[in-house]
């Protein structure tokens, strides 16, 4: 089990075959702490995914195992991919998914941005 109670790390997961660019993806940042790119399915009118570059299944294993620099440059970089893509005069939502409560579908810690419209509630009712 990892730190966060899910299974171990998959390096066959598909984030980990984009990271390793056997997998094309819609590139919209990289830098040496994170990849960001598109989602294959778009849930908001900007959709992107940002992901780190080492082995860390959630959001629990990435916070606790992680360097600390590699901490700060993982969500500086999920800031400047909300600059880039134009999202701060309007706003945007930031969510990570864990575990199976959380809807968490890819072993590999991610953070979602969401933005180009009103979001809405947080938590649509279940
Ligand atoms: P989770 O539910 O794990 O937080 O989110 C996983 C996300 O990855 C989903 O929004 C899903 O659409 C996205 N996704 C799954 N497979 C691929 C893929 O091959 N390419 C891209 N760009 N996104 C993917």
């Amino acid at each position: 089990m990892s730190i966060s109670g899910l299974p171990p790390y998959d390096p066959g997961n598909i984030f980990a075959r984009i990271l390793r660019g056997e997998i094309p993806c819609k590139r919209v940042h990289e830098d040496e702490y994170a990849l960001a790119f598109h989602d294959i399915a778009p849930q908001a009118p900007v959709h992107v995914l940002v992901i780190p570059k080492g082995e860390w299944v959630s959001a629990a294993d990435f916070h606790a195992a992680a360097p600390a620099e590699t901490i700060a440059g993982f969500w500086r970089a999920v800031s400047a991919v909300a600059r880039e893509l134009g999202l701060e005069a309007g706003g945007y939502r930031i969510l990570s998914n864990m575990g199976a409560d959380g809807g968490q579908e890819v072993g590999h810690f991610h953070v979602h941005i969401f933005g180009g419209r009103r979001l809405g509630r947080m938590v649509p009712p279940g």
